[in-house]
């Protein structure tokens, strides 16, 4: 099969909303008027980001998913994507899989394929994203306002409790990791909390990284502090059975691959949030608050900080 040929079978599909797609030598696209594009890329590279036998479909769900996150956290509604791909050979039953989970996505999110590069290479996937945010809307890190509450979307570390499972770093039984590992193979982008969270939310980062490390960017760039509950956490009943033992408590603030977001509202906000809650069917949970300083203090629920160095990002990866 020639590259080509490739490209229209399982990367060619009908792009309504751009002004041209695949098969030019660039995409056109009409930004709506009164928006900007956030613009993203995220690559995941065999052997770092996945296993090299990783579920073709799930990794063309995931390969998507880490990008709609960055449009989620950015408050954009995502348009189309780019795809740059290098493939060791043309496996057609792999490539078939793999198309099939990442228009799965796209077409929930309506996202268009517009584009992209195919070569032979060792497996890496590279996408580009394109959504359109109003200006004033966007959701920077540089937001968060003392006093500002702190929240996070979904549960934490049911990915990295998967993958503590599948490392042996940990022994879950088969339901136990039937409930956690789609956490890790097929997170949901909350895109439509990202756009609820416009005008509502001072700040917002996904995280992919941890919640530590991610807050931690989000506190640096605002120039402030944080103060969290760890008794607050949305923690899932898998991985609170665990949390006792290492890496439970770990999984919790620094694992990555959740793809949840962690946001900032003034307190006035709280019950709206409540509400953005309900109606996404989504768990929005309050965490902790932005103070003034540096840094992240984490307190268990006698209000002790807890020592969260040895709980680290870096120690724990
Ligand atoms: P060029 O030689 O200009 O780089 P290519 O031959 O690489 O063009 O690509 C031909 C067309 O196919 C272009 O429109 C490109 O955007 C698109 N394309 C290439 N690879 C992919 C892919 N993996 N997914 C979607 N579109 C692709
Ligand atoms: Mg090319």
């Amino acid at each position: 099969m020639s590259e080509f040929d490739l490209i229209r079978r399982y990367f060619t599909r009908a792009t309504p909303s751009a002004l041209l797609g695949v098969g030019d030598d660039a995409a056109l696209l009409q930004v709506s008027d009164g928006y900007v594009l956030a613009v993203s890329s995220d690559m995941l590279v065999s052997g770092t980001h996945f296993f090299a036998d990783a579920d073709p479909f799930m990794l063309g769900h995931k390969t998507l998913a880490v990008n709609l996150s960055d449009m989620a956290a950015m408050g954009a509604n995502p348009r189309w994507a780019t795809l740059a791909i290098a493939l060791p050979d043309a496996n057609e039953a792999w490539l078939e899989k793999f198309s099939a989970g990442f228009f799965a996505l796209a077409d929930r999110h309506r996202v268009e394929l517009v584009g992209g590069d195919t070569t032979r290479g060792p497996l890496n996937l590279c996408v580009t994203i394109f959504g359109e945010v109003p200006a004033q809307q966007a959701l920077r890190r540089s937001g968060a306002k003392i006093g500002d509450e702190v929240w996070v979307s979904g549960t934490l570390g049911d990915a990295a409790l998967a993958l503590a499972h599948l490392q042996g770093r940990i022994q879950l039984n088969a339901v136990e990791y039937a409930a956690c590992a789609p956490a890790l193979h097929q997170p949901q982008p909350r895109v439509a909390l990202g756009l609820a969270l416009r005008g509502v939310a001072n700040c917002a980062i996904d995280i992919s990284d941890g919640l530590l490390a991610d807050l931690g960017h989000m506190l640096s760039a605002s120039c402030v502090g944080a103060r969290l509950d760890f008794s607050a956490l949305p923690i899932s009943p898998v991985l609170r059975a665990h949390l006792q033992q290492p890496p439970g408590m770990q999984c919790a603030l620094s694992g990555g691959d959740d793809y949840e977001l962690c946001f900032t509202a003034p307190a006035a906000r709280h019950a709206e949030l409540l509400d953005i809650a309900a109606r996404l069917n989504l768990p929005l949970t309050f965490i902790g608050e932005i103070v003034a300083g540096s840094g992240c203090i984490v307190h268990d629920a006698a209000g002790d900080p807890l020592n969260i160095e040895i709980l680290g990002y870096d120690h724990f990866r």
